[in-house]
């Protein structure tokens, strides 16, 4: 510890054991048990860990006069740095709240006391009081500047933090990082420029300063807003702090990119078969009622077509289910690959599949229906060598997206196209039929 008040302290003894000819002065800052916490003498001696608690020094009066030694019991470590027992001793307490047994300890063993000490020893008591304090505090600060850094750094984020009186401001690593800058304190002024630069380099600018320029001058904004750069993307977030002015604020830059990655996986794996890769039922549900709430506004008409494998059961019996689900793939990517990009396709659970035609001209869909036919027994399956003759019927059903109909469309289309399925089965199966 080299805060300044511990060279003062140091001085003091240096002072006190010219003008009393003690041979040694240690300044002691003790605990409420009488163990030292701290100390520094004269001459400067590695004084580590001692305790006073049963030397009879703590519970004596003392009245400034130097006494016999021989009545109390040093610790070994004193009497080691002194190189023997003293004669005299005197003890000048400065106490202070948190350290009740504090003060300056006079030892005499060569030399004898320097007379009419007694007068100095007030201020001297003071002082030794004041610096210890003094000394405590400086410590007890510097130990909380040290934590708070360690945790500023600890946190793997990007922090800003501006303060109290907005001049300020503290960065860390991963900030300066970010920005550009190096860590550490510097002036709030000096960040404005980079914070602005980092943000004008993000693909969202444009929005973020539009987020921001509406909140100018507002001293308790807050906002979590996401800036995105190319792969990466920085959760930002921003609220006022309180420190001891109005203005202090911090800035919070957590990478999502993995999160990101995440809840878009989690996305796809829950709107996606997992056999297939095509959306699944639900995913189709979702996003074909979006079409047809589309669709409403302007009345286009949509179709839906059901597609359903032809005696699939037969396949799976002759070749075994594993075989049975490649022909499933395999007959889902042949529709996908047959359909416009915009037509959503989904498989609708088992072996059947589901298309969607949003805005079709209705004369395309019968034509539609029969491209997804054809795409499936045009060429037969080939699955571990084996040629496979497979076939699918489909069913379609075309309606208009009015106001206030999209509840029910697509069930009733749903419905219709399955009517239309089950014809075009009964009728022999790798065959098309449109609903009336
Ligand atoms: P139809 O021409 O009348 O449609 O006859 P089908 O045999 O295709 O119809 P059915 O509904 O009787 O049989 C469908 C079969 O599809 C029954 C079921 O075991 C099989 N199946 C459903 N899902 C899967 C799957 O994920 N993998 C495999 N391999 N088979 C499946
Ligand atoms: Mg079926
Ligand atoms: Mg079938």
């Amino acid at each position: 510890m080299n805060a300044p008040s511990s060279e003062a302290l140091a001085a003091l003894c240096s002072f006190a054991r010219r003008t009393t000819h003690a041979d040694l002065a240690l300044a002691v800052e003790l605990d409420a048990q009488g163990r030292s916490t701290w100390s520094t003498g004269s001459p400067a001696l590695p004084l580590t860990g001692f305790n006073l608690a049963r030397s009879g020094i703590l519970e004596r009066a003392w009245h400034g006069e130097p006494v016999d030694a021989a009545g109390f019991r040093l610790p070994t470590a004193i009497l080691h740095a002194l190189q023997g027992a003293p004669t005299h001793l005197l003890y000048v307490p400065a106490p202070s709240a948190d350290s009740p047994h504090s003060g300056l300890l006079l030892l005499w063993k060569q030399q004898s006391p320097a007379e009419g000490i007694t007068a100095q020893l007030p201020l001297l008591s003071s002082s030794v009081a004041g610096l210890l304090s003094a000394r405590r505090e400086a410590t007890r600060q510097l130990i909380a500047h040290n934590q708070f850094i360690d945790l500023v750094e600890s946190v793997p984020a990007g922090i800003v933090l501006i303060d109290g009186d907005g001049v300020g401001a503290v960065i860390n690593e991963h900030a300066a990082t970010l920005l550009g800058c190096a860590a550490g304190n510097l002036r709030a002024a000096d960040l404005a420029g980079p914070m602005r630069a980092l943000r004008l380099r993000s693909d969202n600018h444009a929005e973020l300063e539009q987020a921001y320029a509406a909140q100018m001058g507002n001293v308790n904004f807050a906002a979590t807003l996401n800036w995105a750069f190319g792969e990466r993307t920085f959760e930002v977030d921003t609220h006022p702090v309180r420190g001891n002015g109005e203005h202090g604020r911090i800035w919070l830059f957590t990478d999502v990119t993995a999160d990101l990655l995440m809840a878009a996986e989690l996305r796809r794996l829950a709107s996606s078969d997992p056999l297939t890769g095509v959306p699944n039922r639900r995913h189709f549900e979702e996003r074909s009622a979006q079409i047809i709430a589309a669709r409403e506004a302007s009345g286009h008409s949509v179709a839906v077509l059901m597609v359903d494998v032809d005696h699939f059961k037969a396949i799976n019996d002759t070749h075994g289910h594993p075989v049975g689900d490649e022909v499933l793939k395999i007959v889902a990517r042949r529709c996908r690959d047959a359909l416009r990009d915009r037509d959503l396709f989904a498989r609708f659970g088992g072996e059947e599949f589901i298309a969607l035609l949003s805005a079709p001209v209705i004369d395309e869909v019968p034509a539609a229906a029969e491209r997804l036919r054809s795409a499936i027994a045009a060429e037969p399956i080939t699955v571990g060598g084996t040629r496979i003759t497979v076939s699918v019927s489909v069913g379609g059903a075309v309606g208009e997206a009015l106001p206030g109909c999209d509840a029910t469309l697509l069930e009733d289309l749903v419905a219709r196209a399955d009517e239309a399925l089950y014809q075009a089965k009964t009728a022999g199966r790798n065959r098309v039929s449109m609903a009336a």
